[in-house]
């Protein structure tokens, strides 16, 4: 799932690429993936990208005239940059991987894409971004939030601090990967408890979310779409990395189920060399 530093970095290409290109059409081939209907897809054409950026893991498209397209590429989308298209006859509804795709002027233009059955990939046509729902409940940002806000946040919700760390609506940006890669480099436990957290330990929270989203920023910054994959996966310590070695300690990385999915961790960096217990396993035999 594309989270702060991969948004962020398709961002910054559709800067680079899209910005002053005119919009020719805006097809939508998953109906159910345009949540909006006011203003229509048509009232897009014609008008010029003047920007691109993010709130938390959306990706914001802003036309001039301050038409936003608002996207949360979920867990299986993503979005592909194409210098040309190799048709011009509409998109089929229903056919490929395609959910939405933007022509531009110059014949270039991005398909936003969702593979898999799962169609969770949602994009807003609007006049103000804070109109989506999920970007009116955002925290502040994770990568920009200062010390005193971001121990706030974190303390003001009681609970494991892999799920608040998560939860979009404490802070904004982090997922599933890289809250286990900040969790790693701040040696803290996934199911430590946030409001027993000491000053310390959420310095050291705060440190590690610049410094492992600051890194991962830095790394994807100037990639290409196709590349950030592989970019993101070749940063990681112990996330998607059970039964390796940590590259910190030596010890091997461990894994531990974690809500509808499953966490990754260091039992020597993090959790004082023991074993987290599988709560839905024991569950099973207790
Ligand atoms: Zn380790």
């Amino acid at each position: 799932m594309p989270e702060l530093p991969e948004v962020e970095a398709l961002a910054g290409y559709l800067r680079q690429r899209a910005v002053g290109r005119r919009v020719d059409r805006m097809e939508i081939a998953t109906i159910s993936a345009l949540k909006t209907y006011d203003p229509a897809p048509t009232a897009v054409s014609g008008r010029a990208v003047v920007g691109a950026g993010r709130h938390g893991k959306f990706l914001d498209v802003i036309f001039d005239g301050g038409l936003h397209l608002v996207v949360h590429l979920a867990r299986a989308g993503w979005l592909h940059y194409r210098e040309a298209f190799p048709s011009t006859a509409p998109l089929r509804p229903g056919k490929g991987p395609v959910a939405l795709r933007v022509r531009l002027d110059d014949g270039s233009g991005f398909d936003l894409t969702e593979a898999g059955t799962q169609k969770k990939l949602a994009a807003y046509l609007v006049t103000d971004p804070a109109l989506v729902p999920g970007v009116a409940k955002l925290g502040p940002d994770a990568l920009a939030a200062d010390l005193a806000t971001f121990s706030d946040r974190i303390r003001g919700r009681r609970g494991q601090v892999k799920g608040v760390l998560t939860d979009q609506t404490v802070l904004s940006g982090v997922g599933n990967a890289y809250s286990d890669e900040i969790l790693h480099a701040a040696k803290l436990s996934p199911f430590a408890i946030t409001d027993r957290l000491s000053d310390d330990q959420l310095a050291a929270l705060h440190a590690a979310t610049r410094q492992v989203l600051g890194d991962a920023v830095a790394r994807s910054a100037g990639q290409r779409a196709a590349e950030l994959k592989a970019e993101k996966r070749s940063g990681l310590k112990v996330h998607a990395r059970k039964g390796l070695p940590c590259p910190v300690c030596g010890d091997t990385v461990r894994e531990v189920s974690f809500a509808d999915s499953s966490l990754q961790y260091c039992p020597t960096c993090q959790t004082g060399g023991k074993p987290l217990a599988d709560r839905r396993l024991s569950r099973l035999v207790r």
